[in-house]
């Protein structure tokens, strides 16, 4: 392993130094219908729960492969281990 790499556990994308992945996360999530995207409040809420997770590295939910920060932002999405 590299020494340059480094792992952050419970950090969401835009803390973990991926920047580029999250803004095209982002231009996607802005692409979404208003009854495709979680309200403000129900995405950060969800972030936040994330944030407390021990599946959380990276930006990357070891539990199913995900970004978080993209799923948590369609309404029907949930989280693989019902935490949200
Ligand atoms: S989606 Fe669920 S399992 Fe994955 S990091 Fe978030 S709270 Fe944890």
């Amino acid at each position: 392993m590299s020494e340059n790499l480094r792992i952050c556990r419970r950090c969401l994308l835009t803390e973990s130094g991926r920047e580029d992945i999250m803004r095209d996360i982002e231009q996607r999530i802005a692409k979404l219908s208003p009854d495709e995207k979680s309200p403000a409040e129900l995405y950060g809420g969800r972030l936040e729960i994330c944030r407390q997770c021990d599946f959380l590295e990276n930006g990357t939910c070891l539990k199913c492969g995900c970004y978080p920060q993209f799923r948590a932002a369609f309404i029907k999405n949930k989280c693989p281990v019902k935490r949200w």
